[in-house]
């Protein structure tokens, strides 16, 4: 079976996009929705780092 569906990391909902990133002590990406990331931006700003986006639907 093809799970072509995500959770975010920080809410753990589903979602069809979400945003590759990293930040603070963490070692490897995570995916993050829309909602998450404006949150992680503005509390790590220094240590945040875009990773591109993901989408469950391919072009
Ligand atoms: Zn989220």
């Amino acid at each position: 079976m093809k799970d072509r569906i995500k959770v975010c990391f920080k809410c753990h909902k589903p979602k069809e996009v979400l945003y590759r990133c990293r930040y603070e002590e963490l070692k490897g990406w995570v995916f993050l929705c829309g909602k998450c990331l404006q949150v992680v931006k503005e509390k790590y700003e220094d240590t945040y780092q875009y990773g591109g986006t993901w989408k469950s639907k391919k072009k």
